[in-house]
This record gives structure tokens, sequence and C-alpha cells, in this order.
């Protein structure tokens, strides 16, 4: 990823600097997610920097993950991000580490600041402590409980630890500034009592550490040197500092903040994520609607799309919205490159040769992609009978239907110009079945009569092919910004986000199609076989056109 011509980034600048001046002698950063859902695409911009931020410079990127907080945490999400970040193509340095595996150090530098005189334990509730803090043109007020001894707190945070206290009676505050400017230097919490089961430390603790009082300690003991995250932290960059320079850590790690991805038709927050499985408006945190790193996988993203997108967006100082387009532009032209060609019946129709003898088979050849050699060529069986989709034939038609028309010609992909003669209907009006004619000696030549076809369709045999489902996916929102405006997220759920299509017909090879694996069905787009289903389905991944290359680029 570092080996392209882009300019640095502002990180990179800044890396490479201290690099230089010798102020580390390498750069370690690290991914800290809080399991509490499955990763989406905006964990992937910060995954793709801070991994190729160490990839760029020699340097360590530790997966830790930040599971401070029990009550929203499970091994479930823990297991899919480790795989999430595999998947990606990155490995993270040593073990996985865990925020949770830190407890006891962050509690004795609790204590350490209570000795200092810089933490005290304060009784006010939880709406009290509210009041007294002030507000952005106001300055707070000192909790009464401010002036406690040393003695005391510390009895006392003892005593919240074990669980002697219930919840929202007491918590551990930093003694900072409560007329501060930057409302997270007014006393902050340090610890709160949570009642709470842990996933990693079980029953041991009734106390748990705020993000804010952990998130800086833990990088200093794991001596990351920059600290990256998402603007809206810049706040709290203050307190980071306090921190790191009021307790003995052995490392001065700092923090940097850049600009969060948001992308159009997408909401990009684990607990929104969460709501639409938990109240099933998709089939899971994989569903190949989501924009989780598991559902584009699934829908059959390649992990190299997605870098390649992160690339393509880059790094910066301020928060904007990427068009979704430019993220479906990725896979478009990585699957145009390297996707095999198929083709598929989505709506079949039979087509009888009536001029082609009946106990006649034979064999077509077809390119496996048509500038890759190296992909396998198809031997596509053809016989009397064809499928080809009912979007393709009309008994008239206009000049601007390139297909098939009663009485007009058509080129079938790979074999022979045929001409349709007659459509038979059913009862009700319905085209159940098209007689034509095959143009002999039109396999790779035109017509000797000189009456080119006008298109070119797909079909495949009836006699020898395989027969699947295909589920057609689109946008799982019908607006550009699904959060925005104070409307509830489910008003702008597309409906048509999932269409089922069963008994598609398509070329025998996709029998043998390996679950995950990609193609490009001609004329209709680029599908991948469910890696779930041991059923031959179909996903479509991205239909053929592409308007973010047309507008934009
Ligand atoms: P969410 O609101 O979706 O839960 P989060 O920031 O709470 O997101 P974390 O698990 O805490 O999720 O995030 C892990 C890392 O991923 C953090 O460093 C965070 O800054 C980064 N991250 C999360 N969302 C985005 C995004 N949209 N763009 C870039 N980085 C992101
Ligand atoms: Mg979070």
């Amino acid at each position: 990823m570092s080996a392209d011509d882009k300019p640095l980034n502002f990180l990179e600048q800044i890396i490479k600097k201290d690099l230089e001046a010798g102020v580390h002698p390498k750069v370690i950063t690290r991914f800290p997610p809080e399991p509490n859902g499955y990763l989406h695409i905006g964990h992937a911009k910060s995954i793709c920097l801070n991994f190729g931020l160490a990839e760029t410079f020699g340097g360590e990127c530790n997966l830790r993950f930040d599971d401070t907080n029990p009550e929203k945490e499970e091994m479930e999400y823990v297991e899919a991000i480790k795989e999430d970040v595999r998947w990606l193509g990155f490995q993270w340095a040593g073990d996985v580490r865990y925020a949770s595996s830190y407890f006891d150090t962050l509690y004795q530098w609790a204590q350490h600041l209570v000795r200092e005189g810089k933490a005290y334990v304060c009784d006010l509730t939880p709406e009290q402590a509210r009041t007294y803090r002030g507000t952005l043109t106001e300055p707070g007020k000192n909790s009464p409980y401010r002036e406690r001894s040393v003695e005391e707190s510390l009895d006392l945070l003892d005593r919240m630890r074990v669980g002697e206290f219930d919840e929202g009676t007491k918590a551990l505050r930093a003694k900072i500034d409560m007329a501060h400017g930057n409302m997270n230097m007014r006393d902050p919490i340090l610890y709160r009592i949570r009642k709470q089961e842990h996933h990693q430390t079980g029953n041991k603790w009734s106390i748990y550490p705020m993000y804010d009082f952990a998130h800086g300690q833990e990088d200093a003991i794991e001596n990351i040197t920059h600290s990256i995250c998402t603007l809206e932290f810049s706040d709290h960059r203050a307190l980071y500092e306090w921190f790191i320079e009021n307790l003995p850590v052995p490392s001065k790690p700092r923090q940097y903040e850049f600009g969060r991805l948001n992308l159009s038709y997408t909401v990009m927050s684990k607990r929104i994520l969460k709501r639409l499985v938990d109240e099933k408006h998709v089939d899971g945190w994989d569903d190949p609607r989501m924009p989780t790193i598991a559902g584009y996988r699934r829908r059959g993203y390649s992990a190299a799309s997605i870098r390649k997108f992160c690339n393509m967006i880059g790094v910066t100082k301020s928060d904007g919205v990427v068009d979704v387009a430019m993220l479906e532009h990725a896979i478009r032209d990585d699957l145009d490159k390297n996707a095999p060609r198929a083709m598929c019946v989505l709506n079949p129709l039979k087509v009888v040769l009536t001029n082609y003898d009946e106990n006649k088979t034979e064999v077509v050849a077809a390119p496996g992609h048509p500038n890759r050699e190296d992909l396998p060529a198809r031997e596509l069986p053809f016989g009397r009978e064809v499928f080809i989709d009912a979007d393709d034939f009309r008994e008239e038609a206009n000049k601007k239907y390139k297909r098939l028309v009663l009485g007009k010609r058509v080129r079938l992909r790979n074999a022979y110009v045929i001409e349709a003669d007659e459509a038979i209907k059913d009862d009700a009006g319905n085209i159940i079945e098209v007689r034509a004619r095959v143009i002999e000696g039109t396999i790779g030549n035109n017509p000797e009569d000189g009456v080119k076809p006008k298109g070119v369709i797909q079909w495949v045999a009836v006699h020898d092919h395989a027969e699947f489902s295909v589920r057609l996916y689109d946008r799982l929102f019908t607006v550009p910004a699904p959060t925005g405006g104070g409307k509830d997220i489910a008003e702008s759920l597309n409906p048509e986000s999932l269409t089922l299509l069963k008994n598609c017909k398509g070329e025998k090879g996709l029998l043998h199609a390996e679950q995950g694996q990609g193609f490009q069905f001609e004329r209709e787009g680029y599908f991948c076989r469910d890696a779930k289903l041991d059923d031959l389905v179909f996903n479509r991944t991205i239909g053929l056109r592409d308007s973010w290359a047309k507008l934009d680029n």
C-alpha cells in the first residue's frame, strides 16, 4: 500500500519526521476496537491506516480490544473482529491484547493519583454531578467531597472495588479544575461502579475504568508511539496528556486525530447496525447488505478492493461524506480485471431452434476473460433448445432495442446468430416459448447474406446447464443520509434491497463454483457464490454500470 506515488498524508509526514529525528527507534501503532459489534467499513479505514503506517515505516501494529465496558461486549465480536482484520490482510504484532488485562495496573495508577492528591472519591449522584459540572459558558463548582483525605478516598476506592456500594453512589474522579475551559478537564470520572460480569475478568471487579482513564495508559503500557483516533477525541487530548504526565507510565505516546469515514447511503455506527440485526431488518451482521466487513466479504468484495478504497479516500484532518459509488467503483474495477466470465439467464425463456437437428449437440468455446489468458477457457454445450432472458425478446421493438425481435436477428454470445420467427403464448397471452432459426456458419463469422445482428445476448443450453437461486442486492437505504434530519433509520430502509430469484439458469461450469468465488455474469453484473449456504446460490456483488467513474473521474 505504501508503494504508490501519492504524497505523504499528514500522519506519514509526522512519523517520518519523528523517525528521522530519532524521537522513536520504531513506530508502534494500534487498532483498538470495542468488541460491541462487528467491524464496519469505517473501521477498515482505521485498520488500513494503523496497520498501513506500521507497514510503511517498518514498525508494528497491535490489536487491542478496548473492553473496559462490561455490559455490551461479547466474545462473538472478539472472534469476528480478529477474522476481519486478518481477512483484510493484516497481522497484529504478538498476541491479541485486551484493555482488561491492564485493570490491575490501572487500579494501582488510580491509587497513585489519590495518594498524590490528584483524585478523590466523590459521592455526588450522577444527577448532582451534572449540575456541578457547569456548562460551556459557565464554570463548574467543586464537589463537596473534593477535599476528602487521601486515606478516606483510598479506603472508599478499595471498598468500591470489592462491591460494597451500589452503582451510581460513588465514583473516583480526577482533581483537575472545575473551571477549565475544556469540560473534559472538570474533574472527570476515572472509575464507576458496575456490578457486571466481564467476559475476560469474570466477577473480579465491581468497578470499571472510564475510556479516558484507560485508553492513553494502555497505549503507554504497549509503548505505542502514535495513538491515532478520530476527530471527536480532539477535546479529550488534553486529558489524555494529563494522565500521561501525572502517572508513572513507561512511555509517552501522543494522540493524533483524523477524519472518520462517512459514506452516503450507509450508516456507520455499531449501535445502529446492531439494531438492524436485532430487529431483523437484515439477516445477521454478515448480511451482504450490511456495511460490515463480514457483509462485504459475503457480498463478494475482495479485501484488495477495500484496501484500495481506503487508500483512495486518503487521510485528512476533517470529516466528510464519501460517495458510496466510490467504494462500488473500487470493487467493480477489481472484479472487471479479475473475475472469470460466465453466462447466466436470470429469467429464462425457452427458444427452440427449429432448423437445428434434434439429435445434434455441439460444444462452443468461450474465453475465461476477455484479456486474461491465465483464466481457463470455457466449453459451452449447445443444442436445439436454449434459454435466453425473457427481457431479451420482444415481438416488436424500436431501433434502440438491440436484442431479439420477431423477424430480426441477434447473436447468441460465443455461438450462432439466430433469427426469431414466432412467439408461442399461453392462454393468458404470456410468451412461453420462441421459435427461431440458426443462421448456418455464423460461429465466429457474420452471416453470409450480409444481414448482421444488432446485438449480442447471453444464453444457456436447455439440455445441459446449472440451475441455482440468485439474490439481487441493492442499497439498504434509499436516502444519502439515513441518519440525517432526525429521522428514524427504519423509515429510510429500501424495501427492495433484496430480490430472490429462483430457477435461474447458468452455464454448467457454475456447478463447480467454489463458495465465495466471484464471476462476471455477462450483461448482468458481478456475482459470487454464497460462502455460507451449501445450496448453489449466487449473490449479486454489484451491477455493471459505474456511475462514479463516469461522473467524477
Ligand atoms: P461505532 O460508533 O461504530 O461503535 P467506535 O468508534 O465506537 O465506532 P470502536 O470500536 O471504538 O468504534 O473503534 C475502533 C477504532 O476504529 C477507533 O480507533 C475509531 O476511531 C475507529 N473508527 C470507528 N469508526 C470509524 C470511521 N467511521 N472512520 C474511521 N475510523 C473509525
Ligand atoms: Mg465506541
